[in-house]
């Protein structure tokens, strides 16, 4: 699953589209099939809705938390779309769908945006656990009213670490905590066991038990793995690609997650934290 790295990265390939027009939106089979059988298939609202899209200028595109969205114009009304990838959503800019190198990619498109370029802005996703959908306030979407500050933003690590001393959180599990976006957005579960390695916590402590300091480290060893991925061009996993197809070598950087051994050569233990598989090593975190 794509956690911040690999959305911020999306998001910046899609940086050319910046001030072109959507002219036409085509939704895949799948996608009208579901939703007359009731299913919002990817697209979360009444397609008739969703399809104020066309006839867009594309304003910006900008991410929070897992989240990437497109400031949207028609008819001098501002709007947004808003785009989650799910488990194995993508991004493609071609100038036709043959373009799109991965069959598996091709085959499972299921919104195509046709812009002012004569490009295609496509939506890929292949187990369809990804969302678009349309919106007119942040305050009509319930996970951004909720999110705390993005990490790079002056007041996150305070919040995060305040938050964390909150009564309401002192007998959570560290490691299922920090991949709660009220606490910080767009920790996964690979981010997750990164930072608690590094930061030398066992993810299996409970915040009660973890004093503000270490609270402190845990937050800037976050924001180490993620600007270590942002530089590698991101993890490529299962399924995530970068809309041009590349894969990011982030994975190779792992100390924990996926491996058999950390870099002290210990072995790792697995656990599962908060229903996702958690890498951890019992010698060099406590
Ligand atoms: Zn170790």
């Amino acid at each position: 699953m794509p956690e911040l790295p690999e959305v911020e990265l999306v998001k910046r390939s899609l940086t050319s589209l910046i001030g072109l027009e959507i002219k036409d939106v085509v939704l895949s089979q799948t996608v009208i099939n579901g939703h007359k059988n009731n299913r919002l298939t990817i697209v979360k609202e009444n397609i008739d809705d969703f399809l104020k899209v066309r006839n867009s200028k594309i304003i910006n595109i900008k991410r929070r938390g897992k989240y990437m969205y497109f400031e949207l114009i028609n008819d001098d009304e501002m709007f947004y779309m808003i785009s989650h990838l799910g488990m194995s959503g993508g991004f493609f800019i071609v100038d036709h769908l043959d373009e799109i190198t991965e069959t598996n990619y091709k085959k499972h498109w299921h919104v195509q945006f046709k812009l002012s370029s004569g490009q295609i802005l496509v939506y890929s996703d292949i187990r369809r656990f990804g969302e678009i959908r349309t919106i007119k306030n942040f305050d009509d979407f319930l996970p951004f009213k909720n999110m705390a500050p993005e990490y790079t933003e002056e007041t996150a690590k305070n919040y995060f670490v305040e938050t964390l001393k909150s009564k309401r959180y002192e007998n959570s599990y560290i490691k299922a905590i920090i991949m709660d976006s009220k606490i910080i957005p767009g920790v996964g579960n690979i981010y997750a066991s990164e930072a608690l390695y590094r930061s030398g916590i066992l993810p299996t402590r409970r915040v009660k038990n973890i004093s503000r300091k270490r609270l402190e480290l845990l937050f800037d060893k976050i924001v180490e793995v993620f600007e270590l991925s942002l530089n590698a061009g991101g993890s490529t996993i299962s399924d995530y690609r970068s809309t041009s197809g590349e894969s990011g070598n982030m994975q190779t950087k792992f100390t924990v997650y996926g491996q058999k051994y950390c870099p002290l050569g210990h072995e790792i233990k697995t656990k599962v934290i908060g229903q996702r598989n958690t890498y951890y090593c019992t010698k060099c975190q406590r």
